[in-house]
């Protein structure tokens, strides 16, 4: 029985009677606020009131879908996707829908906890924020101390930083940035870093935005987007958009028989990690069969169709069959399809990039857009548009001595860090840790070789101090010495963008309701532990965290968007989470429209823009054409 409503039988007879009566006389403005079309309202069915509706920015995984958060009499009671949101469009996914119960878990760690036994052995004492953030800002203090005596910048490294999911808006690298320290360590090498190499070399960012919804062919190599892909609650209705709606055909290939594979026209099981053979013998017959984009591969690519027939001569469709297991015939047939039929896009993430080769695999598939010439176009195979935020000034140096950890000099091809070497090299010596925080991480438990994770944090030489932030207990908060319990994704703010359509967007997470019993979020908790270290400035690191709180933080980060001041600025993004407006979406076709109701276009041709005078400042063209700047790709020069 309900704890908070005991009722008896006849007791939910009386009621569904009331409540029956206030549905009817609310009458069919009740019902109709449920359509998506009056997006935005949500009542108790209970008692008809208006719930409260806050908008904010999903974390249960990492598209960053826009929310509504309905609260009622102080409790989360519901969420929906925010109408107005560009990349999600008034849709959430499962997990997303049920969201809120991370901040209801009943396992959540409320309030500081200060080891008292020994490492991992589970004796905790209950202590405030104020005594946890004066205990790390000492541990803190004392390296930065030894470092400044001894002159020697290298010290602050052994301030250590790793984290698992690290959405602070780059607030964790500010606050590692102050103290000095380079020894930051994220996950990415467990999780994508391999499609971004592939990516980067030639494309410049690490992923692509695939317009499924105005293709006419999609050809999909291991993502499964109607289920786990990335921006899969994004992707899944644009995908079902241009097959259903654009009479796209779908090819997909995939060992499992995925979701995916339920709306694809054809699906292939090719042996797992050989969609690479398969692609090149499309790439084979595409070039072979003179069915490529001359002009596109002689401007934008710095090798020429006769050199890629060379190149790509023994890569046979017989060769992929005998490599693959996908008939010869199937292969020939879909790489003809696929160049003819205009526009056209594949899509592969994170499918073969997972697979031995994975990088090799991922530019392979990339280069079938390349040599058909799709790319930045209406349905094609599209540059991902981000919006920046700001970083508020003044901002700190960063460390002055690279570390090694996650970045082992020995893999100077291995961008993204390198964190599965993170507990060897402080094992063997060649990194030291004296002070080490994690956020949003449990290595204990998702990484390869977790053992050795779990011998380092519980060795108290290597590791003498360890303070985690996790709002949950874990296999690896277990072995801290103390916790600051962030608060959950719906009692914070952050600002957001991902690439989740081609319109670019900003949004705003912020607290749908008040940290609930004694957490306070990760910001406020880097602000208050900044103002111990340097209480008066003298150690010029204050002076980078002068806000009042988390969200005077965040508000300062959306300062200086052209045109969002003239739009409300902060304000607008907390009333409506998303920002700009571009229209609105139309329930039935999931298009952005106008007043008229004609769609609202994405821009295209990305890659025809030159390239500004601000941009070129401090780039370099290298002898095939790239230009680069800051160690990135930027653009490529044409003539
Ligand atoms: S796909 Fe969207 S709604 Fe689902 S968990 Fe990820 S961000 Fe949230």
């Amino acid at each position: 029985m309900n704890k908070h409503f005991p009722m008896s039988r006849r007791g939910f007879l009386k009621l569904g009677g009331s409540t029956a009566a206030v549905a009817s006389a609310l009458g069919a403005s009740r019902l109709e606020a449920m359509e998506q079309e009056l997006g935005g309202k949500d009542f108790s069915p209970v008692t008809g009131k208006l719930r409260e509706a806050v908008p904010y920015t999903c974390m249960v995984c990492n598209i960053e879908d826009g929310g509504i958060a309905y609260v009622e009499d102080g409790r989360i009671v519901k969420l929906e996707g925010n109408p107005d949101h560009p990349g999600n469009r008034g849709k959430l996914c499962a997990k997303g829908n049920s969201g809120f119960l991370h901040t209801y878990d009943p396992d959540r760690i409320m309030t500081p906890l200060l080891r008292t036994g020994k490492r991992g052995e589970g004796q905790w004492k209950r202590i405030s924020y104020d005594e946890a953030t004066t205990l790390l800002a000492a541990k803190l203090r004392e390296v930065i101390d030894r470092s400044i005596k001894a002159n020697d910048p290298a010290i602050r490294n052994e301030i250590v930083f790793k984290w698992g999911r690290n959405r602070t808006g780059g607030g964790i690298q500010r606050f590692m940035g102050a103290m000095g320290s380079s020894a930051m360590v994220g996950h990415t090498n467990i999780c994508e870093s391999s499609k971004k190499i592939g990516l980067e070399p030639g494309w410049g960012p690490d992923i692509e935005s695939a317009d499924f919804e105005n293709t006419k062919y999609a050809l999909i190599f291991g993502g499964n987007v109607t289920e786990t892909a990335y921006f899969h609650n994004p992707n899944a209705q644009r995908l079902v958009d241009g097959v259903v709606g654009n009479k796209a055909k779908l090819v997909y290939f995939d060992p499992r028989h995925a979701n995916t594979a339920k709306i694809a026209d054809e699906w292939f099981a090719p042996f797992p990690g050989t969609d690479v053979a398969i692609v090149l013998a499309m790439a084979h017959v595409i070039m072979n069969e003179k069915l490529y984009d001359d002009a596109f591969i002689r401007t934008w690519t710095n090798v020429t169709p006769e050199q890629l027939v060379a190149h790509l001569k023994s890569y046979t469709p017989e060769f992929a069959e005998a490599e693959s297991g996908v008939p010869a015939r199937d292969i020939r047939r879909i790489a003809r399809e696929y160049a003819t039929t205009k526009p056209a896009t594949t899509f592969s993430y994170r499918g073969p990039c997972k697979h031995v080769y994975g990088s090799y695999q991922e530019a392979a598939i990339q280069m079938l857009n390349v040599i058909t010439g799709n790319i930045e176009k209406k349905g094609g195979y599209c540059l991902p548009r981000g919006m920046g935020y700001g970083q508020p000034s003044p901002k700190p140096p960063g460390g002055k001595v690279p570390s090694i950890l996650g970045a082992p000099p020995a893999y100077p091809l291995a961008g993204h860090q390198v964190s599965t070497h993170m507990p060897y090299q402080i094992m063997k010596g060649d990194a030291k840790c004296s002070v080490l925080m994690t956020y949003y991480d449990n290595p204990a438990y998702t990484y390869p070789s977790s053992h050795v994770w779990e011998a380092m944090y519980k060795d108290e030489k290597l590791i003498p101090f360890f303070a985690s932030f996790s709002p949950y207990m874990s296999e690896t908060a277990q072995y801290a010495d103390l916790i600051i319990p962030d608060t959950t994704y719906l009692e914070r703010n952050d600002p957001e963008s991902m690439p989740s359509d081609l319109r670019p967007w900003l949004g705003i997470r912020q607290q749908v309701i008040k940290p609930l019993g004694n957490t306070q979020e990760w910001r406020d908790t880097c602000i208050q532990t900044v103002n111990k270290i340097d209480p008066d400035g003298t150690l010029g690191i204050k002076q980078y965290f002068n806000f009042k709180n988390g969200e005077e933080w965040v508000r300062a980060q959306f300062e200086g968007i052209p045109g969002l001041k003239e739009d409300g600025g902060y304000d607008y993004l907390k009333k409506n989470g998303v920002w700009p407006k571009y229209g609105k979406i139309d329930p039935v076709t999931g298009q952005i429209v106008d007043k008229n109701g004609d769609e609202v276009p994405a821009e295209y041709g990305l890659h025809l823009k030159e390239l500004s005078a601000a941009a070129m400042d401090g780039a370099s063209v290298e002898a095939n054409g790239a230009i680069k700047k800051g160690g990135k790709t930027i653009g490529v020069r044409i003539n």
